[in-house]
């Protein structure tokens, strides 16, 4: 067991900041290994050289951490989706993918803990506790390196969550979808930030349905309430890889926009967004960078070559790609081998090539989430 040796999540913090993998069902689903709708993670067990893969190209990238792809897999879910597998077999296989991968490189496995729908039904604290004890207990009897709370809507759920946890006795994360407005109660984003802390989490943040941009100003926000609070939690954040400023005061985030979820593909974040994103957010004092839905295996690799000196290491995609742009020299054209230095890349506008595409769109107003 090659992992035993390694550095937890505790330590590698402690010496830097950490980088996490990036989208799992929604980059399968455009290979052709998951569907559109469910977004179920079936293709674990049915596809398993394709989601290795996936996870190989976010390890190469410079991922520290790779986490367990089984996103939405609870009992309840797979049924209504018509998933021939149970939880408990695809949660199996992502275990053993995500080791057997991280163990190709010097990465740690990350078990993740969805929101579960009793919550929302109002069936009461105990059922609630059951549901996570159950996605929990795979992550225990797999061994995984740390777990992590993401995606909840209310603060009052992942504090439940966090609770829950603490059973695995393992380092702990929790991020919430939340936007400026805060969480679906009401609850702002800065007594999210305290509560998450206060429950025990020993890394806290955001994920999925906002944008970098957003991301950044809400991080901002709940680095500033845990300081006044003489809170210390680690800062964490997996934002989206696309573009979406309009839906910043909306609950449901970007699947709110009228191209959500098959035609979202000009709004993609380039790499140079993500170089920035990732120095921004360094020094907001976020020191866990992975990403959600879009993120994808360039998008990671920019967050750890720009954080690379932080880290005191290199990806290993660096044989090939050590910088941006840095083999352009080579090429046969020479206005390509102008581009040769960062500085052009760093201060491109990309266009679009779309000239009757809008900038931005008009959110749905039919979007929401269920609620209690
Ligand atoms: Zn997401």
């Amino acid at each position: 067991m090659t992992s035993e040796k390694r550095k937890g999540l505790l330590e590698r913090l402690a010496e830097g900041p950490v980088i996490g993998d990036g989208s799992m069902c929604m980059t399968l689903e455009k290979r052709g290994y998951c569907t559109a709708g469910p977004w179920t993670p079936e293709a674990t067990v049915l596809y398993p050289d394709a989601v290795r893969q996936l996870l190989r190209e976010y390890l190469r990238a410079g991922a520290d951490v790779l986490q367990t792809p089984c996103f939405y897999s609870s009992d309840g879910k797979l049924e209504y989706s018509d998933v021939k597998f149970t939880s408990a077999e695809i949660n199996a296989m992502a275990c053993k993918l995500a080791r057997e991968v991280a163990d190709e490189g010097d990465a740690i496995v990350c078990g993740g803990l969805s929101p579960v729908v009793s919550y929302i039904q109002g069936k009461g604290e105990k059922a609630v506790r059951k549901e996570f004890e159950a996605q929990l207990q795979v992550f225990i009897d797999y061994d995984v390196d740390f777990v992590l709370a993401e995606f909840f809507g209310h603060v009052e759920e992942i504090e439940i969550c966090i609770d829950v946890m603490k059973r695995a006795k393992k380092p702990m994360g929790a991020t919430m979808r939340i936007g400026p407005i805060g969480d679906m109660n009401g609850v702002s984003v800065e007594e999210c930030a305290v509560r998450m802390a206060k429950a025990g989490a020993d890394m806290i943040g955001i994920n999925c349905l906002f944008d970098i941009n957003t991301c950044l100003k809400v991080l901002r926000r709940m680095k500033k309430a845990l300081d006044d609070a003489d809170l210390h939690p680690y800062l964490m954040c997996q934002p989206l890889g696309w573009l979406c400023p309009e839906v910043e005061e909306n609950f449901c985030g970007y699947l709110a926009l009228p191209e959500t979820p098959l035609g979202l593909d000009p709004r993609t974040i380039t790499r140079m967004d993500a170089h920035r994103f990732a120095r921004e957010a360094y020094e907001i004092g976020v020191r866990y960078i992975g990403g959600c839905c879009g993120i994808e295996s360039h998008h990671i690799r920019a967050f750890s070559q720009e954080l690379s000196k932080e880290r005191n290491k290199q990806p290993a995609v660096n044989d090939l790609c050590p910088k941006l742009g840095a083999q352009l020299c080579q090429s046969l054209l020479p206005n390509i081998r102008e581009k040769v230095k960062d500085k052009f890349w760093m201060d491109l506008t990309p266009a679009s090539g779309r000239p009757f595409s809008p900038a931005i769109s008009a959110p749905e107003k039919s979007a929401t989430f269920m609620t209690k």
